[in-house]
């Protein structure tokens, strides 16, 4: 068993294993895919003190540090169940798909979160080579292009705000015969001079030259009639899940399925603590994410040191 167990291998899952392995306490990682959605990622410049790395790169980077240190990273390895100690102090229990199961005297969840997609012909051919998830990454990499925002509740309104201010052109497109975001970024939205709205529009297709994306096709769902629109860049704004449906029955969850933490990374349950995407924090980047992770790890030790020797 270990003294911190982490469930999660993404930045939040690597900057809590070094700062818990740091703390000379056994600890382990149990995940999936590690180096999570950097993996997916090509360019990335905000990462802050790297003026420009790729994806790749830094998830190699990130197991590399966490091995420099007495970590047991256990990859491939997906968690389908969690059972939190009975006890103050006890073991927890993870349960994994393949029906071992792990015990941590404290547990950090760290699973993360996936963009849901549109599902259209086009759009995996095309991801990272114009069809884009996340404004504060990748807008300023359509600078004086065209570009759609698909989706309009708050986080769509909010990117096709952010990249107006960027992008020569934003063209938001919303399933629903009106936006859902709130009404004060509707007023702004519609202040703006390079934005068009097409509300009622399924998109259908992401179009592209081989390289990158050079259009997109929607139907406007009044008229049934099929519509195309020149651009560089889609931006994919129809919801974040957290990956987080084994946690349902254990801990709590907001209603978007958030893990909800306090201040210290905290969960519902004393002894298991959580960090990252997968979590109510706002803002979803890496190095909240790695910041996340530390704070985790610090509370966790912090609630080693408090329990009574036994
Ligand atoms: P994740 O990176 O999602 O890692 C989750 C980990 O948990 C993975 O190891 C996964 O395999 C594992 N896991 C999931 N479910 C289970 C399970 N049931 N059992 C075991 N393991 C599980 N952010 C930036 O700051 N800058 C950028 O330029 C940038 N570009 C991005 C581009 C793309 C295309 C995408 C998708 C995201 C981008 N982001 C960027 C966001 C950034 O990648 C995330 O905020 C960050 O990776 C979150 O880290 P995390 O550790 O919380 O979760």
């Amino acid at each position: 068993p270990f003294e911190v167990l982490i469930v999660g291998g993404g930045p939040a899952g690597a900057a809590s294993a070094i700062y818990a392995a740091r703390k000379g306490i056994r600890t382990g990682v149990a995940a999936e895919r590690f180096g999570g959605q950097v993996l997916d990622t090509m360019d990335i410049e905000n990462f802050i003190s790297v003026s420009r790395t790729e994806g790749p790169k830094l998830a190699s980077a990130l197991e590399a540090h966490v091995k420099d240190y007495d970590v047991e990273i256990m990859n491939l390895q997906k968690a389908a169940k969690l059972i939190p100690a009975k006890a103050e102090g006890g073991y927890h229990e993870v349960v994994l798909e393949n029906g071992a199961s792990l015990k941590g005297r404290t547990l950090i969840l760290s699973t993360g979160a996936r963009w849901r997609q549109m599902g259209v012909p086009g759009e995996d051919d095309y991801r990272n080579k114009g069809v884009a998830y996340c404004p504060h990454c990748d807008g300023p990499l359509f600078k004086g292009k065209r570009v759609a925002v698909i989706g309009g509740g708050n986080s769509g309104v909010e990117a096709a705000i952010d990249l107006a201010g960027i992008v020569a052109h934003v063209t938001l497109i919303e399933y629903d015969s009106q936006l859902r975001a709130d009404a004060v970024l509707q007023r702004k939205l519609a202040s703006l001079p390079n934005v068009r709205i097409i509300t009622s529009g399924l998109t259908t297709k992401v179009d592209g030259n081989g390289e990158r994306v050079t259009a997109l096709s929607y139907k406007d769902r009044n008229h049934g009639t099929e519509h195309d629109v020149e651009l560089e860049g889609i931006f994919v704004q129809i919801g974040l899940v957290p990956n987080t449906e084994w946690l349902k029955d254990a801990i709590a969850l907001s209603p978007r399925g958030e893990i909800e933490i306090d201040a210290r990374g905290e969960t519902s349950q004393p002894g298991i603590f959580a960090a990252g995407d997968c979590t109510t924090v706002p803002y979803k980047q890496i190095v909240i994410a790695m910041g996340a992770g530390s704070t985790a790890a610090l509370s966790a030790f912090d609630y080693l040191i408090r329990l009574p020797a036994s």
